[in-house]
């Protein structure tokens, strides 16, 4: 059986945030470290060659460290996506496990952040603390282009050039999820002004790699593992997702290649992977 070669795990749906275009549909289940060290030796051994580590916040899960230690021991590549409010405080645990740190920013100072201020303020420490370091991760900021921020990306590409960022891939606003559901008047713009806003940021000559992420091209384009273990598919327009089943089903991949589409998730896939193409700095 040929296993999606990027994934994406939930450790946890647990989140000491509440970002309003939040995508997470909640599940209060949270498998063990035993069965997770089980699905990444089963989906290594069948095809698997990256996982993103996502959540919630999958820096509240105690065992964050084994997890990673886990997946980098299988040879895979280790995509660790965090809010950034817990990251130093676990550097030692999880730092040398990490090949691509993805971090959030909505605004160029505190006064926006969809995280509130001490979060924008743990993002920049920890993007201090990589400044003009040798040994470190690659790293991808992450904006979520919305009705409220459009306008700020010239003053975030501003602040990111200061730092050692590899890629800022900017992701329009998608309804997707219960929080970014129920928020969606306030926060949606459609792909025309979203991908205008884009070329205006590129026309600029910003010398920054941008990626640039529509809704429309992250419909059913990603191989999630919720923390139930599951695998699913988040619904479009809804507060809930299709879960397939369980990875070790054999009916589970083949339903969940049927129903994705698999041009969307490879293009999707090379643009997480692309920080690990660039040259090392
Ligand atoms: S977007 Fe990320 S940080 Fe914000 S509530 Fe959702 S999981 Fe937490």
């Amino acid at each position: 059986m040929n296993f999606p070669e990027l994934a994406i795990l939930k450790p946890t749906s647990r989140c000491n945030q509440n970002c309003k275009y939040c995508y997470d549909v909640k599940n209060p289940c949270e498998i063990s470290l035993d069965e997770i060290k089980k699905i990444i030796s089963y989906i290594s051994q069948n095809g698997t060659k990256s996982v993103i580590i996502s959540g919630g916040e999958p820096l509240l899960r105690e065992d964050i460290g084994e997890i990673m230690a886990e997946i980098k021991s299988k040879g895979l590549n280790v995509f660790l996506d965090t809010n950034g409010d817990f990251f130093l405080d676990r550097l030692n645990e999880i730092e040398r496990n990490i090949d691509i740190l993805g971090l959030p920013l909505d605004g160029p100072s505190e006064e926006f952040s969809y995280r509130g201020k001490e979060n924008f303020q743990n993002v920049i420490k920890i993007l201090e603390h990589y400044k003009s370091k040798k040994e470190r991760p690659k790293i991808r900021i992450g904006t979520v282009v919305t009705k409220e921020n459009i306008n700020l990306l010239e003053d975030i590409a501003k602040l990111i050039r200061n730092f050692e960022i590899d890629v800022w891939k900017i992701y329009q606003f998608m309804p997707t999820g219960p929080l970014a559901t129920k928020n969606r008047a306030a926060l949606e713009i459609d792909e025309r002004s979203f991908l205008e806003a884009i070329k205006n940021l590129k026309d600029k000559n910003l010398q920054l790699n941008i990626l640039t992420c529509s809704s429309e091209s992250r419909k059913r384009a990603h191989f999630f593992i919720g923390s139930d273990g599951k695998v699913y598919v988040p619904e479009d327009e809804k507060g809930d997702c299709k879960i397939l089943g369980s990875v070790f089903e054999k009916g589970t991949i083949e339903e969940w290649k049927r129903i994705t589409d698999l041009k969307s998730y490879k293009e999707n896939s090379e643009k997480v992977l692309y920080p690990l193409s660039l040259e090392e700095h």
